[in-house]
């Protein structure tokens, strides 16, 4: 029988309260599982039992799509392994009359192999080195195309004896790590249409947040596309965030506002911090604890240190900025591996880069700034929170 062990990360290291993160890991699964495929069809019923601080995932179905299963448990924060594994009888030459067949297709490519046996169940006649020892011979010997690396193999078979079975396994994938969705509170994250700020969501979602996503829009500058897109970035991000709620906030007047009285170096600025105001506002509306953003010290003007004490200020809560200090290439790097690269890249424009100032102040300050803001009408703000648009991912 065919099952999947996800294997706690973090949450291993827990106290007392680890039962709720368990408890939450697992409900997050389920909800995983139950989503519906593109087609509308559904991915089967699943078994789950938990052991050893790893939840055993039966596949109730003949015909599971077991790389679908896999790839969804890839997402799912908390767990920090994935082993699509055999379970065997605990009778060594059982785990060698089925164990070695069931390998058979994942060392077909491979040159080099290794075994890594682990006995948790100290009373099985056999110890670790032996079990490498003896199944590794075996695996050798209805391979012959294969011989052994230690250090570096194509490919390294788990075997793991444990409480109720044993179990061989040819690939240990590394799981999404972190903590799992819902065990932080709710934090609301200020989405663009950029690289940057799905990033933040998702290492944000990944210490235990549970998240939705605020943008900010200016039609007709901006337009039904560039909404489109943080539209799929939303779908994108709910694959590691789980359901996620987006706010839309028209800025259109107050950036005219902005832009017909002020001097046009402070735009960018004083537009951010109407952006986190009223990002601040939804916060105390909603209840979340934090605003989170994509912003990088030192990567555009509005991200210099003198700017981003501007920024903060206008903000009471919190502000979480997990890439303030990484580069645009690590940035990058995550946004490929997560799946929203492609998306971001999308040639949609954003509406702070709607009427961009020639020469953006660097240094701006704080006071200078506020004088600033008393020649808006306040009024706007408020008007631009009366229509915001709602929708779920
Ligand atoms: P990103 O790649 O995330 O767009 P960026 O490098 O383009 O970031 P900025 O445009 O200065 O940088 O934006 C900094 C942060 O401000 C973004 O990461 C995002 O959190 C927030 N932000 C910018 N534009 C918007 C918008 N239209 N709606 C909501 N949040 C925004
Ligand atoms: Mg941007």
């Amino acid at each position: 029988m065919e099952v999947f062990m996800a294997k706690y990360g973090e949450i291993a290291l827990k106290g007392n309260n680890k039962r709720l993160f368990e408890e939450r890991m697992i409900k997050n699964i389920k909800q995983r599982l139950a989503a519906p495929l593109p087609s509308g069809a559904r991915l089967g019923d699943f078994a789950y039992e938990r052991a050893q601080s790893t939840l055993y995932i039966t596949p109730l179905s003949e015909t599971a799509d077991f790389s679908e299963i896999e790839r969804r448990l890839l997402t799912v924060f908390g767990i920090g392994a994935v082993q699509r594994s055999l379970a065997l009888p605990k009778d060594y030459k059982e785990i060698v009359r089925l164990g070695v067949p069931y390998l058979k297709r994942a060392l077909a490519g491979a040159k080099t192999f290794k075994v890594e046996a682990k006995r948790a169940d100290k009373t099985f006649p056999m110890n670790s080195m032996e079990l490498m020892r003896e199944f590794g011979g075996e695996i050798w010997e209805a391979n012959s195309h294969l011989s052994v690396d230690v250090h570096n193999p194509d490919v390294t078979v788990f075997l793991e004896i444990r409480d109720s079975h044993a179990y061989v396994c040819p690939n240990r994938l590394q799981g999404a790590g972190g903590i799992p969705v819902g065990m932080s509170g709710k934090a609301l994250v200020m989405l663009s249409g950029g690289i940057d700020s799905p990033v933040a969501a998702y290492m944000m979602a990944k210490r235990g947040l549970s998240l939705d996503m605020l943008h900010f829009q200016s039609p007709p500058y901006t337009s039904e596309r560039a909404l489109m897109k943080v539209g799929s970035l939303c779908g994108k991000l709910a694959e590691y965030c789980g359901e996620i709620r987006l706010f839309t906030v028209n800025l259109t007047e107050a950036q005219e506002d902005i832009r017909d009285n002020c001097p046009e170096e402070y735009m960018t600025i004083l537009l951010r911090r109407l952006m986190f105001r009223i990002a601040a506002e939804l916060c105390k509306e909603g209840h979340y604890s934090a605003i989170v953003t994509g912003e990088s010290v030192g990567q555009v003007a509005s991200q210099t240190p003198a700017a981003l004490i501007c920024t903060n200020d206008a903000s009471p809560l919190p502000v979480y900025r997990p890439v303030i200090g990484m580069d645009k290439i690590e940035i990058t790097a995550i946004a490929r591996k997560i799946g929203t690269f492609d998306i971001s890249t999308l040639p949609y424009e954003d509406c702070c880069t709607v009427f961009t100032p020639r020469r953006p102040k660097l240094k701006p300050f704080l006071n200078d700034v506020k004088r600033l803001e008393t020649r808006l009408n306040a009024d706007l703000m408020q008007k631009a929170t009366e229509n915001i648009i709602i929708e779920n991912f």
